[in-house]
């Protein structure tokens, strides 16, 4: 390997730090993941140890460098990439004063729904573009300003993972404009926090990290640090984005009308605007990857849970024919679902376990079996699950459409595209072809393909399209399509006249639980 021609794309997301080792051509030479908890301090709460997750990045990267024997003038740069909403409070003199309070804790609950209903919400999600939530970190400040009052006057920075990480590495507070854009304190037309949104919270961008493009490169790593990488403190690291963001250049998504759909244990489907652009009725995010590329998108909340919930609670004979043939017994429940023609004869999944983000940003809505007859069995509830989780990614589908125009390409990841049978059945739902890239770490790719752009190694992100090979193609059938496309209409109705009745069981959950 000749000199500078080795990039390091790191991901710092919520199970694990992830760096990985590209070599020419986007050509994974290798990676390894250093894995970290969550803490659940109360049933609501989700934090992790920012000190732990530090270690993590230290660890990645050294153990990446040394595996792959690398000298350190062969690496050209490091590219990093971070989870979203993250939240870290800091004294003067740079000590924790918290936890980091991570995307899923959803201990403000109560302000997010007051900032919508009595502080002009939508507004704000308007100008900010992160939708009014417990994940966002303006929900959680507002939290700290109302329950932790003492906490919250003695903080010096309010701070995100990124920035943390960055802070101990460098000694310096800044963020890019992604990782800002997913705070809900940052205005997009500006660039810059949010003076109405830090007169509310009653903070000053002074508390806050110096902003910084995408594109933004750092040298001079405290030496302690470089030498434990294994790495010249020089070695310019550019500061990156957020995950969600720089995996659509990771699948190859990146051009408008371009979109990636992704269904791990959640979904989420984020398309490409050359403009920032926001939603009228609050059911989009608009995240910053650089100044020509804005994501816009929505994140459910129910995804490939779903069918490991099915799997968990009612597959046990499945799981055991597993055990015993050493396969997989999702492929098991699979097979089960495809003996079943599309619609499940009649049997329609609201798929809301988890309540839902977009696009209904309902977090009282629950899952409903609906149409149940004796002839259904228990294969054609592996289906209906299977396609109310494809109903779901497709209404997110469409608010994106009205927002940015029709969806032309679509590439699809995670656990669910490992099923032919499920990825068919999406593009049958949405009427659409569906490509599906060869992914490896599709965040740190990202990382890495915006670290070498910055450098002006490259002219274009589109580059990354020579790098990516598609593993297969889907055509809609048409019948299905047909047949899905009564079943969506039905799946709109039930949940708007479900919605009130939501509260209700939500409520009585709460009580009776
Ligand atoms: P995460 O979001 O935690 O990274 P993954 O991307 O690994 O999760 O996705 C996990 C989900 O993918 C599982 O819950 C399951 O629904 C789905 N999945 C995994 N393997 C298969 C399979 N062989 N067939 C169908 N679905 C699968």
């Amino acid at each position: 390997m000749k000199n500078k021609e080795i990039i390091i794309g790191v991901d710092i997301g919520t199970t694990s730090t992830k760096a990985v080792v590209f070599g020419q051509n986007g050509k994974v030479l290798s990676s390894h993941a250093v894995d970290y908890p969550i803490l659940h301090p109360q049933p609501s709460w989700a934090e992790q140890d920012p000190d732990v997750i530090f270690k993590a990045v230290i660890e990645s990267i050294n153990a990446v460098v040394t595996k792959t024997n690398i000298a350190s003038q062969q690496i050209k740069t490091i590219g990093l990439s971070a989870a979203m909403h993250s939240l870290i409070l800091l004294d003067s003199s740079g000590q924790l004063l918290t936890n980091c309070i991570i995307w899923t804790d959803n201990r403000s609950v109560a302000q997010a729904e007051r900032i919508l209903k009595e502080m002009n919400g939508l507004e704000i999600y308007k100008r900010t573009g992160t939708p009014i939530h417990p994940m966002s970190p303006l929900s959680k400040l507002l939290w700290f300003k109302e329950e932790m009052p003492q906490l919250f006057e003695k903080t010096y920075k309010f701070i995100s993972i990124k920035e943390y990480v960055l802070y101990r590495l460098y000694n310096l507070f800044v963020v890019d404009y992604s990782v800002a854009s997913a705070t809900g304190l940052f205005c997009l037309d500006s660039l810059d926090w949010d003076s109405e949104v830090l007169r509310l919270l009653g903070i000053s961008s002074d508390q806050l990290s110096n902003l910084v493009p995408t594109t933004h490169i750092l040298t001079g790593m405290k030496k302690e640090w470089a030498q434990q990488i294994g790495i010249d403190p020089n070695i310019p690291v550019v500061i990156g984005a957020s995950d969600g963001v720089l995996a659509n250049i990771g699948v190859g998504a990146i051009l408008p009308g371009e979109a990636a759909i992704t269904i791990g244990t959640s979904g989420a489907v984020r398309t490409v605007s050359r403009k920032p652009k926001t939603d009228e009725k609050g059911r989009t995010f608009c995240y910053v990857l650089t100044k020509d590329h804005w994501i816009i998108g929505g994140p459910t909340n129910n995804g490939g849970i779903l069918l490991r919930w099915l799997r968990d609670e009612f597959g046990g004979a499945e799981r055991e024919v597993a055990k015993k043939l050493g396969i997989d017994s999702y492929d098991i429940l699979t097979k089960y679902a495809e003996g079943v023609p599309a619609g499940s004869e009649g049997l329609l999944f609201l798929p809301f376990l988890s309540g839902e983000r977009a696009p209904y940003w309902n977090a009282n809505a629950r899952g409903t079996f609906f149409g149940i007859s004796l002839h259904h069995k228990r294969e054609h509830f592996i289906r209906a699950v299977m396609e109310g989780v494809c109903m779901s990614i497709l209404t997110v589908v469409q608010a994106i459409s009205e927002i940015t125009g029709s969806l032309s390409e679509i590439r699809v990841s995670g656990g669910f595209a490992k099923s032919t049978f499920w990825r068919q059945m999406l593009s049958d739902m949405m009427d659409q072809e569906l490509y599906v890239p060869q992914t490896h770490e599709a965040s740190a790719l990202g990382a890495a393909v915006l670290a070498l752009y910055s450098l002006g190694d490259i002219s274009s992100l589109d580059m990354v399209k020579k790098w990516i090979r598609m593993t297969s193609h889907h055509y809609p059938n048409k019948g299905n399509n047909l047949v899905y496309r009564d079943l969506f209409h039905m799946y709109i109705r039930l949940y708007e006249k479900l919605k009130d009745e939501f509260d209700e069981i939500a409520l009585f959950q709460q009580k009776y639980r």
